[in-house]
C-alpha cells in the first residue's frame, strides 16, 4: 500500500529553487536566520527571492506579485546598466575597434621576428604563435593599445591643457580595470600631474576620449564632482553631458580584455 498523498501540505521552498510567478523568474535562497521575505535584482539584472526556512512556494508566490511592480522597474533599471562587453576570439577576421573604427585581425605565419601587435594597412597583425596562447595574445593587443593610445593621447593633451589653463599631466595608457581615467595630483611632492587612461578607451569615438581627457584634467583644479567641477567641465565643452551619456552607453558594449 502507498500513502496517500497528502495535498494539503504545502510545499517548502527549497534554497536554489527556481521560482517562477506570472511569467518572473526567481533564483530561491533559503536562510535559516532570515524571518521575512526579501527580493533583490542583481547586477546582471537576475531576481532573487530571500526566503525564510520552512516557507511555502505558494507564500512566496504572494509576497512576489506584492512586489510585481518594483521588481519589474527595477529590472529594468538595471538592464539599462548593465554590462554588455563583448568577449573576443584571437582569429582571422576578428573585429577590434580603435578611436571609432573597426579593423579586423589577421593572423600571419612565424618568421616575422616580431612579437607585437601591428596595425598595417587596415589589419590588426598578430603572429600566429601569439594568437594560439590566450594570455600572450591578449596581453600583445593590450599592449598595442597602451601604445598606439599613448601616442594619440600625447598629441591630444596640449591643446585641451591649453583650453582649460592647467599644466599638461604625464599621461599613461595601461589597466585600470572598469574605469576610463583617473589623476593624481603632484602638488605634495612637487612632481608633475599625473593622468592615466585605461586602454579599452581608445576603442571608442575620439569625441568620447575628448570627453575623458576634458574629465580628468578638470581634476587638475578640482577634485571631485561637485558643481563647481561640472562647471569647470563644462566650460571647456559644453556638450559634456550628452558624451558622458553615449560613453556609459557605448562603454558597456566595449571589448575589456575577455578572450575566448
Ligand atoms: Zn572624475
Amino acid at each position: 500500500m502507498t500513502a496517500p498523498a497528502d495535498d494539503h501540505t504545502p510545499q517548502a521552498l527549497e534554497d536554489d529553487n527556481l521560482l517562477t510567478v506570472d511569467g518572473l523568474a526567481l533564483r530561491v535562497q533559503v536562510s535559516a536566520r532570515r524571518r521575512r521575505f526579501a527580493l533583490t535584482v542583481e547586477a546582471d539584472a537576475g531576481l532573487t527571492l530571500h526566503a525564510p526556512q520552512g516557507r511555502s512556494a505558494a507564500d512566496a508566490a504572494d509576497f512576489v506579485r506584492a512586489h510585481r511592480t518594483w521588481l519589474v522597474s527595477r529590472r529594468a533599471l538595471r538592464e539599462r546598466a548593465r554590462p554588455l562587453n563583448p568577449a573576443k576570439r584571437l582569429v582571422e577576421g576578428e573585429v577590434f575597434r580603435y578611436l571609432g573604427r573597426t579593423y579586423r585581425l589577421a593572423v600571419v605565419g612565424d618568421g616575422l621576428g616580431d612579437d607585437r601587435v601591428r596595425l598595417v594597412a587596415g589589419r590588426l597583425i598578430i603572429s600566429r604563435a601569439l594568437a594560439e596562447d590566450m594570455a600572450l595574445g591578449r596581453a600583445a593587443l593590450v599592449d598595442w593599445y597602451c601604445r598606439a593610445g599613448h601616442a594619440w593621447v600625447t598629441e591630444r593633451l596640449q591643446p585641451w591643457a591649453a583650453r582649460m589653463s592647467v599644466p599638461e599631466p604625464v599621461v599613461d595608457v595601461c589597466d585600470l580595470g572598469s574605469r576610463w581615467g583617473a589623476y593624481r595630483s603632484g602638488e605634495a611632492s612637487r612632481a608633475s600631474d599625473h593622468m592615466s587612461l585605461g586602454w579599452p578607451l581608445f576603442q571608442l569615438p575620439m569625441h568620447l576620449i575628448d570627453y575623458v581627457i576634458a574629465h580628468e584634467l578638470a581634476h587638475a583644479r578640482i577634485p571631485g564632482h561637485g558643481v563647481r567641477f561640472w562647471r569647470l567641465v563644462g566650460q571647456a565643452l559644453p556638450e559634456y553631458e550628452e558624451r558622458r551619456m553615449e560613453l556609459d552607453e557605448l562603454g558597456r558594449r566595449m571589448w575589456m580584455g575577455e578572450i575566448v
